[in-house]
């Protein structure tokens, strides 16, 4: 199909994730957007762009059809309760459809994606107390484990704002210890705080009835993995991993997902080659979480995509730049 658009109409694809209020939680963990905030966010982002379809994203990415003008796509990654509640209090009323990227594990499985255990383990319980009860769901190989000077040092680099045990304890889990070890420990933890998985998956994520009802007001759903593993971690399980999810979502959904949000979206965990990577599993379109804006002419397959955080820095340079 000829390109129709203009070579200088942009796309701006924005992430959100945890949407709630920032004070829930005694502890650091979970960093959420405020539900006003983020109102806030859709008025600013309403008064310069056009706030784009997922069908009207779609046809521009894929067949160059031209936006009424610059425009913006809402997008949610996790499938989590929160944007359930922001579809229905903050983007129905105003008429604006947004794209919801899901992990299917809590569906299939009643099972938690280990990055939300972590978050909410770490938002809930005093770090002392976190750090102690890591160790003792570690197996005894993982729990004597003494990071070398050289992780010690990374570990303190990486995470400058927290104090120098809590960093080196989320260097362990997020860089040093496999996810299975992860996973199996963060749900021992669950259980100790008293929270059976299933409660806490239910409590989490929006179920498939949401998400068939989102469909059905005009948002669109689309995957994010089985369990949010980076995709350049699946090993010899991608294969399984991968058509499992999209055949749970197909399931749910009654279509097959075209477009994946890739977990973490980062160069780490993006596939080396990302379009054979969509090809081999069916999807037309796949978004990361690096860069700025979407020109026309830029293949579909690991898209940029910015965060919330960075919505008005990116807003008002485009201004600066059309003055
Ligand atoms: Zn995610």
């Amino acid at each position: 199909m000829a390109r129709v658009v203009s070579m200088r109409q942009q796309l701006l694809l924005v992430n959100y994730h945890y949407v709630r209020d920032p004070h829930a939680y005694p502890y650091p963990g979970i960093h959420p957007i405020s539900p006003d905030a983020f109102a806030q966010q859709i008025k600013l982002l309403a008064s310069k762009l056009h706030i784009a379809t997922p069908d009207e994203a779609e046809a521009f990415l894929l067949h160059g059809k031209a936006l009424p003008r610059d425009s913006v796509l809402l997008t949610f990654d996790d499938g989590l309760v929160d944007h359930w509640e922001t579809a229905r209090n903050i983007l129905d009323p105003q008429g604006l459809k947004a794209l919801f990227f899901v992990c299917t594990r809590p569906l299939t499985e009643h099972r938690a994606v280990p990055v939300h255990k972590i978050h909410w383990l770490r938002a809930t319980t005093e770090p002392d107390r976190f750090r102690a009860d890591l160790l003792a769901e570690l197996p005894g190989e993982w729990r004597g484990r003494k990071l070398t000077d050289d992780e010690t040092r990374a570990a303190h680099a990486t995470y400058i704002y927290d104090r120098p045990q809590d960093a080196e304890i989320k260097y362990l889990m997020n860089f040093l210890l496999p996810e299975e070890v992860v996973d199996v420990a963060t749900s021992g933890m669950l259980k100790r705080a008293g929270v059976s998985e299933a409660n806490f998956c239910a409590r989490t994520y929006m179920d498939g009835a949401a998400l068939r009802a989102l469909e059905k007001s005009g948002h669109r759903v689309e995957a994010h993995t089985h369990d949010h593993r980076p995709v350049t971690r699946l090993g010899a399980e991608e294969e399984k991993l991968m058509s499992g999810h999209v055949r749970a979502l197909a399931d749910v959904l009654g279509r097959k997902p075209t477009w994946i949000s890739f977990p973490f979206g980062r160069d780490w965990a993006l596939p080396q080659d990302p379009e054979a990577f969509c090809r081999r599993y069916g999807f037309a379109i796949g978004v990361t979480l690096k860069g700025t804006w979407v020109k026309p002419e830029n293949a579909p397959y690991a898209l940029d995509r910015i965060n919330t955080n960075e919505v008005e820095q990116v807003v008002s340079e485009r201004n600066v730049a059309v003055s």
